[in-house]
């Protein structure tokens, strides 16, 4: 059974009322909810984001077809940041912020402050969340989950059932505290951070991945009864160092290579030209031998930007 929900509603000025809309699954004929596990599915932080969007339609779509396997609450959340997916604005419209830089948030603050508290506020108590993004316009991602060292312990054990290929652990120094998972694993609710695709686009197969990972999650968490699938234990950045491969011209860039998993040392990456003069004003090549997972999406580049990560260490 499910049930949808305005869980959240402010009113704005200008007689608009802001709403953050929840779509609720729990055991058919449950009299009641009390005692039962809970995962919360968010996505939409960032406006710009939608990969998540494909992945919780599948989500939700899965559930409603098979609502006799599920054994506890499994609440989904397609738009936290509700005026940034309506209007595919990365930050909360108005106001020009991050809704991930201002967790836990506040009542009495300004409203993306009030909006981080209220979803803090209905979201406390799951076992469990998985936020989605989709990187941004400009890189595309591998599906990825990335963690801080300080909640790896807990994490990973869920992390090696989602199918995926890399785990980015970051170091305490790099952990940013006003996010949503950092507040939600504060709180108690083991929160994994799923980064993967592109900004402003949807790629199938990368959400029917992730939907099979989710769904594995769901089940070995005892939230959805079916079959677990064996563990894939994914490669950990702490195993090795993260090159980030940056553009020391500004132009045009021409990969070389498909986002792929693996590059060797030398490898080329791609190339940046000149529409004007036909000049090839930079080449760039792979420093290590590993695995391509950021790849330059958006193909005019500055000086200084990024255009891939690779992560060496592992053969
Ligand atoms: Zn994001």
């Amino acid at each position: 059974m499910n049930t949808l929900e305005d869980v959240i509603t402010i009113e704005l000025p200008v007689s608009e009322t802001l709403k953050i809309k929840r779509n609720r699954f729990y055991p058919d004929n449950a009299t009641s909810l009390e005692g039962l596990k809970r995962a919360s599915i968010v996505t939409g932080t960032h406006g710009d984001e939608l990969e998540g969007q494909y992945v919780l339609f599948l989500l939700s779509q899965w559930l409603r077809q098979n609502s006799h396997t599920i054994r506890g609450i499994i609440d989904l959340y397609p738009a936290l940041n509700a005026l940034g997916i309506d209007s595919i604005t990365r930050s909360v419209p108005f106001y020009n912020v991050d809704l991930n830089r201002v967790f836990p948030g506040s009542k009495n603050d300004f409203l993306p402050a009030q909006i981080a508290e209220g979803i803090v506020e209905v979201i406390a108590g799951s076992a469990l969340a998985i936020d989605i993004h989709s990187s941004n316009i400009f890189l595309r991602e591998i599906p990825q989950v990335r963690m801080s060292v300080e909640y790896a312990p807990q994490l990973l054990p869920l992390a090696n059932y989602m199918g995926i290929d890399f785990v980015w652990i970051h170091d305490a120094v790099t952990v940013l505290e006003s996010t949503f998972a950092h507040a939600m694993n504060t709180r108690g609710t083991k929160t994994l951070v799923v980064e993967m695709g592109v900004g402003m686009r949807v790629t199938q197969s990368y959400g029917h991945d992730l939907l099979e990972g989710i769904l594995n999650v769901l089940a070995f968490e005892g939230l959805i009864l079916r079959p677990l699938k064996a563990r894939k234990l994914p490669i950990t950045s702490e195993k090795g160092e993260v090159f980030y491969l940056n553009a020391n011209a500004s132009g045009l860039f021409v990969p070389a290579l498909e986002h792929s998993q693996r590059v060797k040392a030398g490898e080329k990456i791609g190339q940046i030209v000149s529409a004007l003069t036909g000049e090839v004003l930079e080449e760039i090549f792979s420093p290590a031998n590993g695995l391509l997972f950021t790849l330059r999406e958006y193909p005019i580049v500055y000086e200084g930007s990024l255009i891939a990560r690779i992560f060496g260490g592992q053969s």
